[in-house]
This record gives structure tokens, C-alpha cells and sequence, in this order.
């Protein structure tokens, strides 16, 4: 009964430690460390296991990571296998079991999450880094609403006694989010199915969302590097009637983009791929805005000429 007592005590001591510091989270992409900002407040402490302008497909797991994530009292990850090459290693060597896919401190935000362009034949051994469909939803805030559900549910299992407030900056997030994409909606209207070409798969969801379409990707499959006859063939393909611009990511080589927008005859634009990516790009709204922003003003520019 003592050893009972002794062992409940030590259970409620470690209990009020944990709701009086802040939550250490760790996120794979910036994208979710800054959800977890929008929807933890000063109740937790992100750090994001990538930066800004690092391509999370590629990057190798680190002895820091495995530290970090073994001090974590919440580890998000985005899913859709868009960290395939690094955190289930990093996982393998935690200690914390908690934070391991099934513990109450893990939390795979895509969950719920019907991601786009799922292959009919997997690629991987090409080099196809989308063999679960593409894993880049935070870039429209609306279908990121569920991944910060997911979220949500992940700060409340670990922190229950701050569930009102996590829920009301769910809520709060939510209808900001629907607000400011709608109105951007609207202001694309007039450019509904105008066509671009991409570098890697990377804006779709957004693309999707504001009513832009996808005729064509620098990258004959996702992760994998253009050859100069694939590079030559879009040239050949496309015209400014065709597509009104090609957009990359500030990672992928910029003289393959020059090459593809100057043999077509129309702008390259550089988009801001992830949170912290761009001055003004500091959470998922303002991402979006700013991305939206930048495409408008290449579109109205076009039809100025
Ligand atoms: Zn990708």
C-alpha cells in the first residue's frame, strides 16, 4: 500500500511538472511548428527539426534530432510519407516511447487528410518521393484545418487541463482561415483555369484551391531531376498560350527554371515553400497570402501587357 501511495504521488508530481512549463513539441517542416504556435499559444515551446529553406524530403536524421525528440513531450510529424528517409530512424533510436506512432505523445498530422495525386504504380526506385500521393497540404490553410485538429488532440492528450484553450484557438483558427482564403478565392476568380508549370509538386493544394492548374512539372517524377531532353520537350510543348508562368521552389536549381520559363516565353517566380521561408511568412495564413499574392501579381501583370 506505502509503495502504492509512494508510486501515486511520484505519478501527480510529475503530472503538475508538466502543466506548469511550457510543452516541448518537435515538428518535422516549419509549417507545423508554426500550427502548433497558432494553436498552443505561450503553452508550448516548437522547435522544428528542419529550417525554412531546407528541402524536408532529403534530409538525415542527426544525433541532435534523436536528443530532441527523446526530451519531447510531443513529436508532430507531417505523414504521407513526405519524412520517409529520416524519421523512422529517428524514432527507432528514441527512448521515449511516448512520442513513438501509438504513444499519447505522437502525432502524424495528416491523419484524415485525403491526400492528391496518389500513383497508380509506385515509383520509389526512380526516385519518386510521393508514393503516398503529395504530402505538401499545409500550403492551403483549409485542408490544414484537420492536421491541426489532429494537433489539437495531441496537446490535449498530453496537456488535458489546457483543453479549453487549445479548442478555442482550433475554433479561432479555423474561421480566420476560412475568411482569408475565401476572400482570396474570390479575388482569382477571374483567372480560373489558367495553367502553369511547376517545378516539383510542391503549391498543388493551393493551386487547387485558388483555381490554378497544373499543365506541366520541371520534374518528370517528384524528387527526381529533370533530363535536358524532358527540359526540352516542355519547351517545345508549351507557349504563353498555353501557360501564363512557371513557379519553383528557392531549393530546386533556378537555371533548369530560368531555362524552361525563357524557352516558353513567360515569368519564373520563385514561391515561398514553407513557413519562415519569406519575410511576412510566418505562419500558415500569412504563407498562403504571401504566395497568393506573388501569383496575382504576375497574373494581372500578363494581362496588363
Ligand atoms: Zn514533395
Amino acid at each position: 500500500m506505502k509503495k502504492f501511495i509512494l508510486s501515486s504521488l511520484l505519478v501527480l508530481g510529475l503530472v503538475s511538472a508538466v502543466s506548469a512549463r511550457p510543452l516541448r513539441v518537435t515538428t518535422t517542416p516549419t509549417d507545423l511548428a508554426a500550427l502548433t504556435r497558432t494553436l498552443g499559444g505561450d503553452r508550448v515551446d516548437v522547435f522544428s527539426l528542419s529550417r525554412p529553406l531546407q528541402d524536408v524530403h532529403f534530409l538525415d536524421a542527426t544525433p541532435g534530432m534523436i536528443v530532441r525528440i527523446n526530451r519531447s513531450d510531443l513529436f508532430i510529424e507531417n505523414g504521407f510519407d513526405l519524412e520517409m528517409g529520416w524519421v523512422p530512424e529517428v524514432i527507432r533510436e528514441t527512448r521515449n516511447r511516448s512520442v513513438r506512432p501509438g504513444g499519447p505523445g505522437h502525432v502524424n498530422a495528416s491523419n484524415g487528410i485525403q491526400a492528391i495525386q496518389i500513383p497508380e504504380r509506385i515509383h520509389r526506385d526512380m526516385g519518386d518521393v510521393h508514393p503516398s500521393g503529395n504530402p505538401h497540404y499545409t500550403l492551403d490553410p483549409i485542408i490544414a484545418q484537420q492536421a491541426a485538429r489532429n494537433i489539437v488532440n495531441g496537446l490535449i492528450r498530453v496537456d488535458p487541463e489546457h483543453a479549453e484553450l487549445y479548442r478555442a484557438n482550433l475554433e479561432a483558427f479555423i474561421s480566420r482561415s476560412e475568411e482569408v482564403v475565401n476572400a482570396w478565392v474570390e479575388k482569382f476568380e477571374p483567372h480560373a483555369g489558367s495553367q502553369l508549370i511547376i517545378y516539383h509538386k510542391h503549391f498543388d493544394y493551393m493551386l487547387e484551391r485558388i483555381g490554378l492548374v497544373v499543365a506541366d512539372s520541371i520534374e518528370p517524377l517528384p524528387g527526381l531531376a529533370p533530363s535536358a531532353r524532358h527540359v526540352a520537350e516542355l519547351i517545345r510543348r508549351h507557349s504563353p498560350e498555353t501557360v501564363s508562368m512557371v513557379i519553383m521552389e528557392p531549393w530546386h536549381d533556378q537555371r533548369v527554371g530560368r531555362q524552361v520559363a525563357d524557352g516558353v516565353g513567360v515569368p519564373l517566380l520563385v514561391l515561398c515553400p514553407t513557413v519562415g521561408s519569406c519575410e511576412g511568412a510566418e505562419d500558415l495564413i500569412s504563407l498562403f497570402e504571401t504566395n497568393a499574392r506573388k501569383l496575382l501579381d504576375v497574373l494581372e501583370a500578363a494581362e496588363g501587357e
